[in-house]
């Protein structure tokens, strides 16, 4: 079991992919997110994979977990948390 760093508040994503060398360093949409926890599986990280689980989804460009590219970074950015927005799997 690896050690687990203290995160700054709301989750560097940046920070854990580089200190756990995992393929996604910039973008933690949903898809994103699903695809670091597979690769966690696969090294036997089940602690850290637990922990991603806590964080929000945030879009990469805007931070708002509203707008649909914090669903899946193929979506356009709104720039909006507006709730209701296409394609975004939040209400
Ligand atoms: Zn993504
Ligand atoms: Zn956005």
């Amino acid at each position: 079991m690896s050690e687990i760093p203290d995160f700054p508040k709301g989750g560097n994503m940046a920070y854990l992919a580089h200190h756990y060398g995992l393929a996604h360093t910039d973008c933690w949409c949903m898809k994103c997110e699903q695809d670091a926890k597979n690769e966690l599986h696969e090294k036997g990280e089940l602690d850290l994979m637990g922990m991603i689980s806590n964080f929000m989804h945030l879009c990469p460009d805007c931070g708002n977990k509203r707008c649909p590219r914090a669903t899946f970074h193929e979506h356009a950015c709104t720039g909006s948390n507006k709730p209701g927005q296409t394609g975004s799997a939040y209400a």
